[in-house]
């Protein structure tokens, strides 16, 4: 396989932008490879700028759950890019997909538009501060909830993967307002109350974690997380930027049956374009302006062209899709332990709906901790045996797989057979 136009393009980046990329985890750096440059994609597959074509794992980091370039997504998209790009003033494509989310997520009786994972995630920590008039959130160790400072603390995703400390330029100030404990540990979360119970505004996590590999909360852990926040006044904030959509049809929460106050939406939303989003309890929701005093706003909020891949994206969706892909999931699962046993590697797989984390490990990975134990270099040698083998994935130990609705039963076969291959030849 020829990747000389990528190592090109690389060449030419790496000068015009800090390590040649416009976000950490596309840098390839910890599986030892320089980026591939993309240039299209259909269904499963898309193609890189060698012409190379791989089934994609990837799939845009998540937002792409009916595969690439879908048809009614595409074909709505040029219609409504025709009629005007944005507006600065509401559209009836904002009330389509608000009522939509609100219809789906249970948490949400109402929502604020934005436009990336992580202003979602900042913007519901403000409102969480505003409305409890208290200063500290909780965090769990290896989650990731985009770069705002008060998350830049102990997190996952590219911070993980690059092995970087808590980032500096984050005032210790805010830094100090936010605690992290182990995930699905609620020894750990109760003794953090203990000590600070009065003065926390929220807890905010990832009802299955996706940034530290996929992580899934052991059985009644978030409905511990859920009553220790009621018992003290503070908010729960479910980040489900990840898991929205994703995990099921009504989201994580939908399938764990717990409900939080907040919830943090990105990546399926928006169906491939910028979006996030925040919503929750209508009297939590109306303190944010205009209708209260706790300020959010956005010139794009609400981009018509966003809407629309977002509300033909999820209107695409059917229970039965979600079953669908999760069958898929069963059979990549089943391959990737057939090729564990028959090639004598050490592996532990998570998985939570189409979210599929693949550890080089012996240990149950059930946090940060656990999930630091994966051979990386055995993950390296596999990841660039499965490029090779036209398989795209995540490069990070840390970032979960993702499949969707364009995944083909050949998709999976054609993957499984590059998994035996990848695990014949690891070099131990
Ligand atoms: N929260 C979670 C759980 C995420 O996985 C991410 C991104 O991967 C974010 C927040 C940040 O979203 P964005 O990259 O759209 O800002």
């Amino acid at each position: 396989m020829s990747l000389n136009h990528s190592i090109d393009a690389y060449e030419e980046a790496v000068d015009l932008m800090p390590g040649g990329v416009n976000s950490p985890v596309r840098a390839f750096k910890s599986v030892g490879m320089n980026p591939v440059f993309m240039k299209e994609g259909k269904g499963s597959k898309i193609v890189d700028i060698d012409n190379n074509e791989y089934i994609d794992y990837v799939l845009s980091w998540g937002p792409l759950i009916l595969g690439h370039s879908d048809e009614r997504v595409v074909k709505k998209l040029q219609d409504i890019t025709a009629k005007g790009t944005s507006f600065g003033a509401p559209t009836l494509l904002e009330n389509d997909l608000a009522k939509l989310v609100i219809d789906r997520v249970p948490s949400i009786e109402m929502v604020r538009m934005v436009n990336s994972g992580t202003e979602a995630t900042m913007s519901a920590i403000r409102l969480a501060r505003g409305y409890t008039s208290r200063d500290l959130i909780i965090k769990f160790e290896g989650s990731y909830h985009g770069h705002g400072d008060s998350l830049l603390i102990k997190a996952g995703s590219g911070v993980a993967t690059l092995g970087l400390p808590d980032s500096p330029g984050v005032p210790e100030n805010i830094a100090k307002n936010t605690i992290t404990v182990p995930y699905n540990d609620t020894d750990s979360l109760k003794l953090a109350f203990e000590h600070y119970g009065d003065r926390i505004a929220a807890v905010i996590m990832e009802p299955v974690c996706g940034n530290m590999g996929v992580v899934p909360p052991k059985d009644g852990f978030l409905q511990d997380v859920r009553d220790i926040t009621e018992e003290n006044g503070s908010l729960l904030i479910f980040d489900e930027v990840m898991t929205g959509f994703r995990v099921g049809y009504h989201s994580a929460q939908g399938h764990y049956e717990v409900i939080p106050d907040l919830t943090c939406l990105g990546k399926v939303i928006g169906g491939g374009l910028p979006v996030g989003a925040y919503g929750g309890k209508r009297e939590i929701m109306e303190q944010i302006a205009p209708t209260g005093p706790i300020y959010q706003a956005g010139t794009l909020s609400g981009n018509p062209l966003a809407m629309t891949a977002g509300y033909e994206t999820l209107s695409a969706l059917s229970k039965e899709s979600y079953e669908d892909i999760n069958n898929k999931v069963d059979k990549l699962v089943k391959g990737f332990k057939e090729a564990a046993e028959k090639f004598d590697i050490s592996i532990h797989i998570n998985r939570a709906g189409s979210m599929v984390g693949v550890f080089f490990t012996d240990e149950e990975v059930i946090n940060f901790e656990t999930a630091q134990t994966s051979n990386l270099d055995y993950f390296a040698q596999y990841y660039r045996s499965m490029v090779n083998e036209g398989i795209f994935l995540p490069p990070s130990q840390f970032e979960g797989l993702f499949l969707s609705t364009a995944h083909t039963d050949e998709d999976i076969e054609k993957t499984i057979k590059a998994i035996h291959k990848a695990f014949q030849q690891i070099e131990k």
